[in-house]
């Protein structure tokens, strides 16, 4: 666990989150500010700041939160419809969370490319 890392403390349940899924791995929860009629954020139990943190040994870890990504969108009725994953790294990417996340986006028809 990271000092004040606001995942970190979602994760450890020191600060509330409507979650959605768990597991050995990861933690899955509503986003607080959606962007999209669903809208979901998969993160690592483990704390890394970014893409740029991940080493080979994460490369399972970071898969497995996609699969769970696809797993909640089939749940939700948009795996068919489609939906987008996606990490945010860095400043150009608008990053605002310092913990690895994946973005869960579905249920409305989406632009390429993105702002
Ligand atoms: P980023 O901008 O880093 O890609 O995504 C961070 C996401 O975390 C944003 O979509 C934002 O709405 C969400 N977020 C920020 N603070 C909280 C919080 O306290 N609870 C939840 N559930 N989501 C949050
Ligand atoms: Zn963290």
């Amino acid at each position: 666990m990271e000092d004040n890392c606001l995942f970190c403390k979602i994760v450890a349940g020191e600060v509330p989150a409507t979650v959605v899924h768990e597991d050995a791995l990861a933690v899955a929860f509503e986003d607080v500010n959606p962007q999209a009629p669903q809208h979901v954020l998969i993160i690592p139990r483990e704390h890394m700041d970014s893409l740029n943190d991940v080493s080979k040994g994460d490369e399972a870890l970071i898969g497995h939160l996609f699969r769970i990504a696809a797993q909640i969108a089939d749940q939700r009725g948009i795996g068919e419809s489609g939906f987008r994953a996606v990490v945010n790294t860095g400043p150009d990417a608008g990053q605002s969370v310092q913990h690895v996340h994946v973005h869960l986006l579905g249920g409305r028809s989406m632009a390429w490319p993105p702002g």
